[in-house]
């Protein structure tokens, strides 16, 4: 990133000064995504355990309370330095008395596990796990795990422009507009964002994201603070009255990468939940039970996967039908192997957008049906 430092001699209005993480809709486009990788078993108890329909309606709770439980507040970011040489194993010596984003997600996700092996439910565990879907967000956020002596980005006064390169240019600290990247300037809609997102995870990102381990993670978005956001900054707060101009690309440079970042967060996310609420020691006996459609919140096409735990070959047919009932896909019987699984694409190009049932039918159980919704025509 090339940048421009000058003295301030303009008006410009200025972005809200928050060190919150991500904005509500990153934080909800992250829910959306981790809700739509549940399996359903895990997706069931987490609604359960949370008491309300859909993981984005706390995704950005632990926000909204810190004013008045200021002991959170260290649990949302590691300041970790990056004008020195660090490595994964040196996070540690950044969360001083334990008191950071790393530490808190661990400490969320075991104290859930205990809880879930105990049959505990009560606020506590409520707490938990609001606390562990908003922070595994605000660990993918590059400024929450990065520090340049500036607190994390908030001391570097900026100008940044509109997403086409014009303007003006928007004037705010540097923490605050990766907070906001997507808000400030496109207002989106976090359920068709994530839709959008979710269009480009393909099974082989969804495999490599679930690996490694908190403090990888972490890692990864230090890098990222490191090699793409603070190189051409000076160490520390920008003087005061001075203010460092953006490149023109900056908004079309680095959306990609803080898009990617949230489909991180909402894999590893879902990853997390369903292994503490659904671990895969945990098995079923007939295809129509493992079943599952991926993703059920989409653009143009969704996909069935059937497996076949049995011993014998299953013969599995699917139909969707709309609000009214009416067949609008129909597939012809598919063999799955036993002890296989199977992909089956579900083309909806040519179907409305709206809310649909799959149903699928084994011969042998009850269908399963599972609900879906196409969102948007790209
Ligand atoms: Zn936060």
């Amino acid at each position: 990133m090339r940048s421009i430092i000058f003295k301030r001699v303009f008006f410009s209005f200025f972005i809200a000064n928050v060190v919150f993480g991500y904005g509500s809709v990153g934080h909800k486009t992250i829910a959306y995504i981790a809700e739509d990788n549940l399996k359903p078993e895990a997706k069931q108890k987490v609604l359960a355990i949370l008491g309300v329909s859909d993981l984005s309606s706390i995704a950005a709770w632990a926000d909204g309370i810190r004013g008045q439980r200021p002991e959170t507040s260290g649990w949302h970011y590691v300041d970790i330095d990056v004008r020195t040489d660090q490595t994964v194993d040196t996070i540690s010596n950044y969360c001083v008395n334990d008191n950071c984003v790393v530490n808190q997600v661990k400490k969320e996700i075991e104290e859930l596990k205990i809880a879930e092996k105990d049959g505990t439910l009560d606020d506590a565990v409520r707490e938990n796990l609001k606390f562990l879907i908003h922070f595994v967000g605000d660990l993918h956020q590059p400024l929450h795990c990065s520090n340049d002596d500036d607190w994390g980005g908030n001391g570097k006064t900026v100008l940044l422009f509109d997403p086409d390169g014009g303007g003006q240019g928007t004037e705010g600290n540097l923490h605050a507009i990766w907070d906001h990247l997507i808000e400030d300037y496109t207002v989106e809609d976090s359920q068709e964002l994530a839709c959008q997102l979710e269009s480009s995870i393909t099974k082989d990102k969804e495999e490599e994201w679930v690996l490694g381990t908190v403090e990888s993670w972490a890692f990864d978005a230090y890098k990222i603070a490191r090699d793409k956001i603070y190189p051409g900054f000076t160490p520390g707060p920008t003087p005061t009255d001075t203010v460092v101009a953006l490149s023109r690309d900056y908004y079309s440079e680095m959306r990609p990468i803080e898009d990617e970042l949230m489909e991180k967060a909402g894999i590893r996310l879902a990853n997390i939940l369903n292994n503490i609420y659904f671990p895969q020691t945990q098995s079923v006996e007939t295809v129509s039970e493992t079943a599952k459609v991926f993703p059920t919140l989409f653009c143009t096409e969704t996909e069935a996967v059937l497996v076949n735990t049995s011993a014998s070959e299953s013969n599995i047919r699917i139909k969707v039908h709309n609000l009214m009932g009416k067949t609008v896909l129909e597939t012809k019987v598919v063999s799955v192997p036993a002890n296989s699984s199977l992909h089956v694409s579900l083309d909806f190009a040519n179907v409305d957008n709206g809310v649909y049932f799959v149903s699928i039918y084994d011969g042998k159980a009850k269908p399963k049906t599972i609900k879906i919704v196409k969102n948007k025509t790209q």
